[in-house]
């Protein structure tokens, strides 16, 4: 398994176990448009988070596609972040779950 969806993987069984709503998406898909974060899930207070994961060495580029939506969520008060590591995934969270 490549180490972006390893991840992934991850993030996404810590956000099941911790009972979240979780969407995997495949941007670019049919259906699904260019850029659209590769997980999506759900804050209890009904804020939608977008998370954008890149691989862990650094090597990953995130798409003007992938930009322009991550500003589009934040712009509805949705929260969007790229995720390239285990650690940042961590942090990412620790901060969600404090501010609010
Ligand atoms: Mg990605």
């Amino acid at each position: 398994m490549k180490e972006e969806a390893k991840l992934q993987t991850k993030i996404i069984k810590f956000l099941r176990h911790e009972g979240r709503f979780v969407i995997k998406t495949q941007g670019g898909t049919p259906g699904t448009d260019t850029g659209t974060p590769d997980v999506i899930t759900i804050y209890p207070d009904g804020r939608l988070i977008g998370l954008e994961i890149k691989r862990p060495d650094g090597g990953g580029v995130v798409s003007p596609e992938q930009k322009a939506i991550g500003k589009q969520i934040n712009r509805n008060n949705g929260l969007w972040y790229v995720i390239d590591s285990w650690e940042k995934f961590e942090e990412v969270w620790r901060n969600v779950t404090t501010f609010i």
